[in-house]
C-alpha cells in the first residue's frame, strides 16, 4: 500500500489558537528583537524604538546563544533576564527567549518570560526537547518550536508532540529554513513545501516564519517575509538590533528598528479568507475551471499509464531493459524545450517529467516482474 500524503494521525494533538495566548487582532503576530541580548542599554534602546511600532506584540532576545564555533559570543546568561523584565515593565511587551535545556526553561519562567522558544539546534535532539518538556510540565506557558536544522519533518513534529504531551497547548511552529550542502542565496533554504506539509498535517498549529534566519542578510528579508505572508503564515519573527553593525551575533541579518518599521509598512498582509461575495463567486468560477483541467489531466495520465503498461509488456517479450537512457534524455530535452516555447517554467516541467518517468519505471517493473502464466 502506498503511503498517502495526507493522513490524520496527528488529530489527537490539542492545540489552541494563537489569539488564546497573545492579542493579534486576527493579524499575523509580529515578533521582533535582537538576535542576542548583549547589554542592558542595547536591549532597552532596541525595545524602546520597537515599542513605537504598534504591530509588534512580542519582544525576542537570545540569552543563551547556540554558536557553531567556540570563542564566539555565547550570550549573557541569566542577567539578560533582568533586562527583559525591564522591557516588559517599561514598554509593555510580552517577552520570549530561546531555551535549550531544563535549567534555561526554569530560569526563564522564574523571571517571568511570557513565551519560550526552542531553537533549531535543540529541536534536532529529542533528549533535550524531552528534558524541556519535563521541566515545563503542568505550567501554562506558550512554546514556539523552530524547525530542526535539517529538513526532517518528522523530527519537527516529534518535538511538537513531546511539548504537547507535557500539557502545553499554546504552541506554534517557527519556520527558519533548513541547512543545505552547496550554494544558495539563502543562509537556510526555505523549502516552503515542508512548511505547507506541516500545515496540512497539523492544520490547527500556528506557523510563524523567521525570515531573518532564512535570509542571513538584510536585503533578502523583504522578499522572504512577503512569500511567507502570501502562504498565509500566522506570524513573523524578525531580528532587530539598535545598531546592527555592532551586533555580536547575526550582524548581517539584523534590521535597525526604523528599517523594520519601513519593512512592515511595505509588506502586504493578504487574508486567508474573504467576506466579499463577488470575490467568492469569481474565485469559485476560476476554481471550477481548474477542477475541469485537473480532471482532464488525470484522465490523460490514465491514458499515458495504459500505454506505459503496453510498452512494459512489449519490452518484456523482447527482453529489453525498462530504463532507456537515450529515450529519457530525449523526453527531458523535448518537453523542456516545449515548456520554454510556451513560457512555462522549465524547472517545473522537468520536475514533472521526473515524476512521470519514475512512475513509468515503477509500472514497467511491475509488468516485468509479473509471472507469465
Ligand atoms: C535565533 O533565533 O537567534 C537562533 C539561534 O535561531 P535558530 O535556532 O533558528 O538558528
Ligand atoms: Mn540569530
Amino acid at each position: 500500500m502506498e503511503k498517502a500524503l495526507i493522513n490524520t494521525k496527528f488529530e489527537y494533538l490539542k492545540i489552541q489558537a494563537l489569539n488564546t495566548w497573545i492579542t493579534t487582532d486576527n493579524e499575523p503576530l509580529i515578533i521582533a528583537g535582537p538576535c542576542g541580548a548583549e547589554t542592558r542599554e542595547q536591549v532597552l534602546e532596541t525595545a524602546k524604538t520597537l515599542s513605537q511600532i504598534p504591530v509588534i506584540q512580542l519582544f525576542r532576545a537570545g540569552i543563551w546563544k547556540p554558536r557553531t564555533r567556540p570563542n564566539s559570543f555565547e550570550g549573557v546568561g541569566e542577567q539578560g533576564l533582568w533586562w527583559l523584565k525591564e522591557v516588559k515593565e517599561k514598554y509593555n511587551f510580552k517577552t520570549t527567549v530561546e531555551v535549550a535545556n531544563a535549567h534555561h526553561a526554569e530560569l526563564a519562567m522564574k523571571h517571568g518570560v511570557d513565551v519560550l522558544w526552542i531553537g533549531a539546534r535543540t529541536t534536532v535532539n529529542p533528549f533535550s526537547v524531552q528534558e524541556i518538556a519535563d521541566a515545563i510540565k503542568g505550567v501554562d506557558i506558550p512554546v514556539m518550536i523552530k524547525n530542526p536544522i535539517h529538513a526532517d519533518l518528522q523530527l519537527w513534529i516529534g518535538a511538537i508532540e513531546r511539548i504537547n504531551n507535557a500539557g502545553i497547548t499554546k504552541l506554534a511552529a517557527v519556520h527558519r529554513g533548513f541547512h543545505f550542502f552547496g550554494k544558495s542565496k539563502y543562509r537556510n533554504k526555505p523549502m516552503w513545501e515542508l512548511m505547507i506539509e506541516l500545515k496540512t498535517l497539523l492544520p490547527e498549529l500556528p506557523v510563524i516564519c523567521d525570515p531573518s534566519h532564512i535570509s542571513g542578510k538584510r536585503e533578502l528579508i523583504h522578499n522572504v517575509a512577503q512569500k511567507a505572508l502570501n502562504l498565509g503564515v500566522n506570524g513573523l519573527m524578525i531580528e532587530s538590533h539598535i545598531d546592527p553593525s555592532k551586533a555580536l551575533s547575526d550582524a548581517e541579518q539584523q534590521l535597525q528598528p526604523n528599517d523594520l518599521k519601513e519593512l512592515l509598512a511595505i509588506l502586504q498582509f493578504p487574508k486567508t479568507i474573504s467576506t466579499n461575495a463577488e470575490f467568492a463567486n469569481k474565485l469559485n468560477s476560476f476554481r471550477a475551471m481548474i477542477d475541469e483541467i485537473d480532471d482532464e489531466l488525470i484522465n490523460l495520465l490514465k491514458k499515458r499509464i495504459s500505454v506505459i503498461e503496453d510498452i512494459g509488456i512489449y519490452k518484456k517479450e523482447h527482453n529489453i531493459t525498462v530504463f532507456q537512457l537515450e529515450r529519457w534524455q530525449e523526453i527531458l530535452r523535448t518537453r523542456s524545450q516545449l515548456a520554454e516555447k510556451l513560457g512555462l517554467s522549465r524547472h517545473h516541467i522537468e520536475k514533472l517529467c521526473q515524476l512521470l518517468h519514475e512512475e513509468s519505471i515503477r509500472v514497467q517493473n511491475e509488468v516485468m516482474n509479473k509471472k507469465t502464466v
